[in-house]
């Protein structure tokens, strides 16, 4: 598999660390507050990269931590007087039910800061012995001057104004570029936790250095781990401080052999922020649609690319989507064989470009199209309607689409009260055919039309789905 590295700017060829496991480390959520589409676009990308390293036969240790300790987090304790727990335990169960909704499958591994409090110590020591960490006002600090390959990840090469602008303005530090490891404790009812260098919480970038080290990190050679992935606003400053610490601490060791960094999502236009009221949380997002049309959607272009959401691309990708549904549908008498060999082969190709993700969906168009000409020539021939089958139960392992049975996909955002409405006007419109009363049966069906709702008479009886 080739895979766009984001700091060596170019496609290289994937070659494990160790033969055929790939270890993934994704920076998590900080929980504070719903996740919104930028963290689903994240979500997404990386479970996909994911299924297809699988699909392709490795196999996969994937962790994403939960960052449950944290300014925002504290804001929020003052602001609603709950516990730091109570806080985070909400949001991390909020955010997995968002994941969980759009098909992303739990890491393997998912650490909270809070449980690692001891390895960032140990960490920090480590830093301070090596003379890499140094005792501030307020802090213990990272030396950056120590690291002479500094910014050479992000490749940072800015105005030093520029640069000031974008990192926490200390007058204690020694340098500006410096960042806190530890944070001393400003108000006594902060949470805290006690450690040699006084009583304090961790900085934000040395917890994924820790939680690398204590969960995934191989201990030879020159990388800990594969792939290290996040959104593109995290290589500078939190993945440049992440590998400078690591790089420090540890023989020399890097972080990650290879990083991936997915693009922004802008909404109608307009970079996401919380003053948009716009649809900006997931959870408005999945009132509205499907996890899976969602999914679809946000899988449908490129994960290097910026995403710009909108309600009419939505709606055109559901289209697409829908395809996939009326083909499963015209198989409802099949059973399923085995896979088309070549179908399987030329998505996994695709995909093993850097997730081309555009090239896969034109196959599997294409699959669909054809089958559809296939059974429109030999309605009958089960044999291929089970191949045709196998195709698309593959896809639900490798893209995570076409779960749902052709009946309820096509009924997709009916209300229960709706639906118990549509059911009774069925019903009435049966009778009313029973009874040669034509002209009733007739406006029941029409009036459905008009609510967007289609009839089918089939032999098992009357069945119906949303025009679009
Ligand atoms: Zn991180």
């Amino acid at each position: 598999m080739f895979i766009y590295d984001s700091v060596e700017k170019k496609r290289r060829l994937l070659e494990p660390i160790s033969k055929n496991t790939v270890t993934i480390y994704v920076c998590g959520p900080t929980v504070y507050d719903d996740a919104h589409l930028g963290h689903a676009r994240s979500a997404i990308a990386f479970d996909l990269l994911r299924r297809v390293l699988k699909a392709l036969g490795y196999s996969v240790i994937f962790v994403k931590n939960f960052t449950d300790i944290d300014d925002k987090i504290i804001a929020k304790m003052k602001q609603s007087g709950q516990s730091l727990e109570a806080i985070t335990t909400f949001y991390i169960n909020r955010y997995k039910e968002d994941m969980h909704a759009l098909g992303v499958e739990d890491a393997d591994i998912e650490p909270k800061a809070t449980e690692c409090i001891d390895e960032m110590i140990g960490f920090i020591q480590s830093l301070m012995a090596l003379d890499v960490g140094y005792v501030a006002e307020d802090g213990i600090y990272f030396d950056t001057s120590k690291d002479k390959r500094y910014l050479s990840l992000s490749g940072q090469k800015m105005e030093e104004e520029t640069l000031l602008a974008r990192v926490e303005q200390k007058a204690s530090k020694r340098d500006q570029k410096d960042f806190a490891l530890w944070k001393f404790t400003k108000e006594p009812s902060e949470p805290s936790f006690s450690s040699p260098f006084g009583q304090g919480r961790p900085g934000w970038h040395i917890e994924c250095s820790a939680m690398i080290e204590k969960y995934v990190a191989s201990k030879q050679g020159h990388y800990q781990i594969d792939i290290h992935a996040g959104g593109a606003d995290l290589l500078f400053p939190h993945h440049e401080n992440e590998a400078a610490q690591t790089r420090c601490k540890g023989h020399h060791q890097e972080l990650a052999k290879y990083w991936m960094h997915n693009g922004f999502v802008t909404i109608n236009g307009e970079k996401m922020s919380k003053s948009l009221g716009n649809s900006f949380f997931l959870k408005d997002a999945l009132e509205h649609y499907d996890g899976e049309v969602l999914r679809f959607y946000l899988l449908s272009s490129h994960y290097r690319a910026n995403f710009n959401f909108s309600e009419e691309d939505l709606l055109m990708s559901k289209k697409r989507l829908d395809k996939l549904y009326r083909l499963k549908k015209r198989l409802f008498d099949a059973e399923t064989m085995s896979i088309d060999e070549a179908f399987k082969e030329a998505m996994l190709e695709a995909l093993s470009d850097d997730l081309n993700i555009s090239k896969a969906l034109a196959i599997l168009d294409e699959m669909i199209s054809n089958a559809n000409e296939y059974l429109d020539a030999n309605p009958k021939d089960k044999a291929k309607k089970g191949i045709f089958l196998a195709n698309i139960h593959w896809l639900q392992s490798l893209l995570g689409i076409g779960f749902h049975t052709p009946l309820a996909y096509f009924q997709l955002g009916i209300s229960e009260r709706e639906k118990q409405e549509i059911e009774s006007l069925i019903l009435q419109r049966t009778e009313a055919k029973k009874a040669k009363d034509f002209t009733t049966a007739d406006a029941i069906r029409h009036a459905l039309e008009i609510k967007g709702i289609q009839l089918m008479d089939t032999a098992s009886g009357t069945q119906w789905e949303r025009l679009n």
